[in-house]
């Protein structure tokens, strides 16, 4: 995996070490003189099959976009890490980008401004989509997507219709349940006229993989490959993924682990951490609910742990004790694989 940085705040700059990479940082006073600290970002470490990480320069989204096209290794851009409720962090969203094709998994409320504000991008330039499950900080931000897309990006900018990587279950749950409310009637001129989500989408289908312990679907998108898994997120009570309401986590390419919202489901971990180089995995400061308590990731074997970097965090996440694991996932990183 190799990192790339991109969102520093302008008096921070990388500084290229062999195993590790700092970042200097100076602060100015009265204008005259500055004192400059050095801290340690992240350190280099091999991981399994041999693993390394970069630092780029620093990208100002302002000015320099996120680039939805790179020179074909598979990359994961964060622009959000936070909880549903964080006000620190965006809502825990991402891009993976690979080659020409990009899929933006989940849009929630905070997805708009946190794609303009992280990634210097506009809702206009997504077309793939993704949706994992319907809490509104992973789709919350879909009717200002579609909605853009078929009045703003076809209409004016020759863009195509947007494209959703869905089950057909869940299509159906999604539409009814929380996208035709604010999408089924828009056209002024044909009022007898309602909508429907084939008019805002296309679709990808993934295939159902059979002979696995639970449900899994796969789909090549654009030469990125994803495994579809159900998780165990909600209601609280649910003891297993069959008893669940539909979410969804993947892994991507065969290498990357991305838990979507899941209670801790240690089947789950087993099921991937042999094959994954990197795990992203949710996670809680407390105990029960419907994510992952840290308490409980933490009685993970180091090795696991080490490979684990946990995202969907609360606000307070910087009093909780995250030592043995990678780290905390960061918005506006690109993690390049
Ligand atoms: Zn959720």
């Amino acid at each position: 995996m190799h990192l790339i940085s991109h969102n520093f705040k302008p008096s921070e700059r990388a500084v290229f070490g062999f195993d590790t990479f700092f970042i200097l940082r100076y602060i100015s006073i009265s204008n005259r003189f500055l004192l400059f600290t050095i801290y340690p970002c992240h350190t280099i470490s091999p991981v399994k099959g041999g693993f390394s990480m970069e630092v780029g320069r620093i990208i100002d989204p302002a000015n320099t976009p996120l680039s939805l096209t790179n020179d074909g290794r598979l990359e994961i851009v964060f622009i959000g890490v936070g909880s549903a409720f964080a006000l620190g962090h965006n809502q825990t969203n991402f891009l993976i980008i690979k080659g020409d094709q990009h899929i933006m998994v989940d849009f929630g409320m905070t997805g708009p401004k946190a794609l303009a504000e992280v990634a210097g991008l506009k809702v206009t330039d997504l077309e793939f989509i993704l949706p994992t499950h319907s809490h509104a900080d992973h789709v919350g931000g879909i009717e200002c997507l579609a909605l853009t897309n078929r009045y703003v990006g076809q209409r004016f900018l020759n863009k195509p219709k947007l494209c959703m990587v869905i089950s057909e279950e869940y299509q159906r749950i999604l539409w009814d349940y929380t996208l035709r409310g604010g999408l089924e009637y828009n056209e002024e001129e044909k009022d007898t006229r309602r909508l429907s989500f084939s008019d805002y989408f296309r679709v990808i289908r993934p295939t159902w993989k059979t002979n696995q312990p639970r449900e899994i679907f796969e789909v090549e998108v654009g030469g990125i490959h994803l495994e579809i898994f159900r998780t165990n997120h909600i209601p609280e009570q649910a003891e297993n993924w069959e008893a669940s309401f539909v979410s969804f986590g993947l892994f991507i390419d065969g290498r990357v682990f991305i838990s979507g919202d899941t209670k801790f489901d240690r089947d789950l971990i087993n099921l991937y951490a042999s094959r994954a180089e990197m795990m992203f995995h949710d996670v809680q400061f407390f105990p029960g609910a419907v994510h992952a308590p840290l308490a409980d990731l933490r009685t993970l074997p180091e090795e696991v742990k080490s490979r684990m970097l946990l995202m969907h965090y609360a606000d307070n996440w910087q009093s909780q004790d995250a030592s043995g694991f990678y780290g905390w996932a960061q918005q506006g990183i690109r993690y390049i694989f």
